[in-house]
């Protein structure tokens, strides 16, 4: 039997009325030969409820006690979904992950996957199951403890089933219809994207596209999952939504496919900090100690003189997300204290924002970042700071001028026509 992979996020079984219409698609893939698996989310909003339990309960909890606790919302959905399709005459059975078993690493609230092994849940299709639903987000330690794989994990849950058990593709039913060119909500002429390589996702799902967990994109990536994003609350057909897949599967050649953002971003400067082999390891090593996600880095050369040695001083840029800024000022003054880099300021800058874009075209077209700075310097976006990779260019903007730009962009690169 030809196997499907269907991934119900939070909003699309918030509650009874949306689980039957959930249900319904389900039931139209087993009318046309598939035998299913179907990945639940728990209902919007429940794992919030859940993580504040635990934090209202004890600051400092208990890892293991709060995967126990968080990952029962998708427990109840998942009961909830296979007695739905009960209902509609469909044999179901659901699965929380210590039944599959969806084994994993021992990391709670950020477990990795370690295997998922077929054999049970396939028994179970040879019984004459059609559907199995499995509780997205969790699996179980080598301690057989129940954990958790990370916010928003239930992506990444449904394209990891969908490697494991070879399903034609992995379709994950959300709030959206699609995966756009940019954020709709920030320029209507935003178009909806029918494909999309796994390289431009990947970009753009870790540059604050919130459409796809990033661990998904990334699993999918390596295993050549075809995935499709689309909306749960319209009538959906093959080829609705966006398809995200290799890059030989796509026709449309556009240099750039979207425009993507980043509204929390800070941006820190190290003020003379000496030039010398090591400063920067004495530097980044501390902030990845400390958790600090740094993502953009620039270094200068200083103005100023450092010691009386002209030219031996530089300046140390770097950005990251603006909630790491106090461990970031922490690490940096901890080091300095112990003597490990010296530095005039450290200077915070938690106003920015961060706008991007991607393309695999870019490997092959030159021009592009001409095009970009051009056009937010017609819209006189002062530009703080540039980093580009093969197929991205981001820059750090001051966060009022993020909209502006993100349109600005838009437009320069034509994304509302189809390529
Ligand atoms: N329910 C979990 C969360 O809200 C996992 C998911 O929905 O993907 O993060
Ligand atoms: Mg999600």
């Amino acid at each position: 039997m030809p196997l499907l992979v269907m991934k119900f996020g939070g909003t699309s079984v918030a509650d009874l009325e949306r689980i039957k219409n959930a249900a319904a698609k389900v039931k139209r893939e087993v009318e046309r030969g598939h035998d299913v698996i179907v990945i639940v989310s728990a209902m919007s909003g429940k794992t919030n409820e859940l993580v504040g339990w635990v934090e209202g309960t004890s600051p400092l909890y208990d890892a293991r006690e709060y995967d126990a606790i968080v990952s029962s919302g998708e427990n109840v959905t998942a009961g909830l979904m296979a007695l739905t399709l009960q209902e509609m005459d469909v044999p179901a059975r659901s699965w929380q992950g210590w039944q599959v078993p969806i084994n994993t690493t021992s990391a709670h609230a950020s477990a990795r996957f370690e295997s998922i092994p077929a054999a049970n849940i396939n028994a179970k299709f040879a019984e004459g199951f059609k559907v199995a639903v499995v509780a997205g987000f969790q699996g179980v330690s080598p301690e057989g403890r129940i954990t958790t794989l990370g916010r928003g994990g239930s992506d990444t849950t449904a394209v990891a089933f969908a490697a494991a058990f070879g399903a034609e593709r992995c379709d994950i039913y959300t709030d959206v219809d699609g995966i756009y060119t940019t954020d709709p909500r920030i320029t209507s002429k935003a178009r909806k994207l029918d494909r999309i390589a796994f390289e431009e996702m990947l970009e753009l799902a870790s540059l604050g596209a919130k459409v796809l967990q990033t661990r998904s994109v990334e699993l999918a990536m390596r295993y050549k999952v075809r995935l499709r994003v689309l909306s749960s609350f319209e009538d959906t057909n093959d080829t609705s939504g966006t398809l995200v897949c290799d890059e030989d599967e796509i026709m449309e050649s556009k240099v750039v496919s979207g425009v993507a953002y980043s509204r929390d971003e800070a941006k820190i400067t190290l003020v003379t900090v000496e030039d010398r082999p090591g400063i920067a390891a004495a530097i980044f090593g501390p902030l990845s100690e400390a958790g600090v996600n740094v993502d953009m880095i620039v270094q200068n050369i200083s103005e100023r003189d450092y010691d009386d040695h002209p030219g031996a001083v530089t300046d140390m840029t770097f950005s990251c997300p603006v909630n790491q800024v106090p461990r970031a000022r922490k690490a940096m003054e901890d080091a300095k204290a112990a003597g490990h880099i010296n530095y005039d300021e450290l200077n915070v800058d938690t106003d920015v924002a961060k706008v991007s874009v991607v393309g695999i075209g870019m490997r092959s077209h030159a021009g592009v970042a001409a095009t970009m700075f051009k056009a937010l310097s017609t819209e006189n976006v002062n530009i703080k700071v540039i980093s580009t990779s093969e197929i991205k260019i981001s820059v750090l903007i001051d966060r009022k001028y993020m909209e502006l730009a993100v349109q600005a962009l838009h437009d320069a690169f034509e994304l509302d026509k189809a390529g």
